[in-house]
């Protein structure tokens, strides 16, 4: 949200609203008991590379090479809805409108069209790299750098010179 700026003279006025009129009893019937906070498993939002996979990642196999891409580049792996529905990968991973909102410097994404519900997760990235077999596909209007071809073709190469250079 937009900061506002400080203005030390406004002077506010206090209204002690009467709940009851507003929020019905009915509101009250689900107590919570208790509450569990589980620790972070990673730090996506933090990250400054995400490798996030679509659904055009085909399977939970080759997640797991976009995992090994990530371990390469000490990035956090992302992903689109409809590989979180798929099963490819957790649902703490989604990036978009009802997932987490990243900004990293770096961005790859691997098979993800790129609608609007995705987009609102990720636009603000610094550099947006696209890998999809589709040269058409949504995403890449917004790449910086669009890489055509297949998932399959491309993960493999760039976890190989990746190895290779960070040695
Ligand atoms: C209320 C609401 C909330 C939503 N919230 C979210 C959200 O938070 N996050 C989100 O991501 N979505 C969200 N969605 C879903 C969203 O509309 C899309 O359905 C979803 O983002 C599509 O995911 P995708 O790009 O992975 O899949 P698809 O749209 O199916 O795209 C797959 C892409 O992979 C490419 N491809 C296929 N095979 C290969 C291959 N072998 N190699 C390379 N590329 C390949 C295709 O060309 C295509 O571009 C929401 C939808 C609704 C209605």
């Amino acid at each position: 949200m937009k900061k506002e700026i400080v203005d030390p003279n406004y002077k506010g006025e206090v209204i002690k609203h009467d709940v009851a009129k507003y929020v019905p009893e009915t509101e009250y019937v689900v107590k919570v008991l208790e509450r569990h906070v589980e620790k972070a498993k990673h730090n996506l939002k933090g990250a400054p590379i995400v490798v996030a996979g679509g659904y055009g990642m085909g399977s939970k196999e080759n997640f797991d090479l976009l995992f090994e891409l990530a371990k390469e580049l000490h990035a956090e792996v992302g992903a689109s809805r409809a590989a979180v529905d798929a099963g490819f990968v957790d649902h703490d991973r989604q990036i978009g409108q009802t997932g987490v909102t990243v900004r990293p410097k770096v961005y790859i994404a691997f098979g993800i069209s790129g609608q609007i519900q995705h987009l609102a997760g990720m636009q603000d990235s610094g550099i947006i790299i696209s890998v999809n077999s589709d040269p058409e596909a949504p995403i890449n209007a917004i790449a910086d750098y669009v890489i055509n071809g297949t998932v399959e073709e491309v993960l493999p190469k760039m976890i190989k010179y990746y190895k290779a250079n960070n040695k």
